[in-house]
Parts: structure tokens; C-alpha cells; sequence
């Protein structure tokens, strides 16, 4: 075969499209030619960076999750709420000033309170946690919570 043909090719022969024969013929082929050898290479990293790029761009589910995960959130909110509203059926305005200062100096606590189902306990120690504190400051609902937690979470589904 000659070099163009073996170039044209050579990105059958990387996704192993080729008959075993032609694939034997190109490898024996590239062992004694580097200008097919180097063509090989281009391609084969230009193939790994597309690759590399997928794995780092957002899934085409990605805005589908996230828009699902506000809608989430903002149910989980209004249950975390109403589990508060639970705890405390009357309005207690001073008890409610002293959980806020107490929020403040035990945030762990008043998180885990406000994670009733145990999620918050997932989280994998302190930092996260002061983290998650950090975005409770967040609106409820708002992209920049539904996204951070897409982000810390997306490993683990
Ligand atoms: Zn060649």
C-alpha cells in the first residue's frame, strides 16, 4: 500500500473498522514509515483531545438535571420548612433569635436540623459542611445552589 493509502486509512484503523488483514498491512506499514507513524499520532491525540473535551463538557442531560434539581430543591426547602414550622408551631421570637446566634456559632447543628433526612450527614466531613452553610445563604432555588450541589453531587450518581 502505498502512504496516502495507509493515511486515508489510518482512523479506520484506530477505531479497529479495519479487516484484520488491511490492519496488519498498515501496522507492518507504520513500523517502516514515520511520516505514516507521525500522521498516526496527530490523529490518534487530536482523537483523545476530542475525547478529553467530552468528558469535561456538561452531558446534553446536564441543563435537564440541573432545571430538575431547582425544581427539587425548592420542594425540599418548603419540606425542611415545614419540618421547622413542625418543631415550632408558634412563633417564638426569642427562641428564634437564640437558634439564629446559635446558627452562627453551631452551624454543623443547625444544618444537620435542617437536613432531617440525613442528607446533610452524606456530606464527607467539616468542610463540605461549612461549605453547604456557605450556600444556604443562597436564594432558595437559585441556580447557584442547584448548580453547586449538581457539582458536588454529580460524582456520586
Ligand atoms: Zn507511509
Amino acid at each position: 500500500m502505498k502512504c496516502e493509502e495507509i493515511q486515508r486509512k489510518l482512523s479506520a484503523f484506530i477505531d479497529k473498522e479495519l479487516k484484520q488483514k488491511d490492519a496488519k498491512l498498515i501496522r507492518e506499514h507504520l513500523n517502516k514509515c514515520t511520516g505514516c507513524a507521525e500522521e498516526l499520532r496527530a490523529i490518534s491525540s487530536a482523537w483523545d483531545f476530542v475525547e478529553t473535551a467530552e468528558g469535561i463538557e456538561p452531558s446534553p442531560y446536564f441543563w435537564t438535571k440541573l432545571s430538575a434539581r431547582i425544581d427539587e430543591q425548592t420542594t425540599q426547602r418548603a419540606e425542611r420548612w415545614s419540618f421547622v414550622k413542625r418543631l415550632f408551631p408558634k412563633p417564638i421570637p426569642i427562641f428564634a433569635a437564640a437558634a439564629l446566634v446559635l446558627g452562627v456559632l453551631l452551624g454543623n447543628f443547625v444544618g444537620r436540623m435542617l437536613y432531617p433526612n440525613g442528607s446533610y450527614m452524606n456530606t464527607n466531613g467539616t468542610a463540605e459542611a461549612l461549605a453547604l452553610n456557605t450556600f444556604d445563604d443562597l436564594p432558595s432555588g437559585s441556580l447557584g445552589e442547584a448548580y453547586y450541589s449538581l457539582l458536588t453531587e454529580g460524582g456520586e450518581q
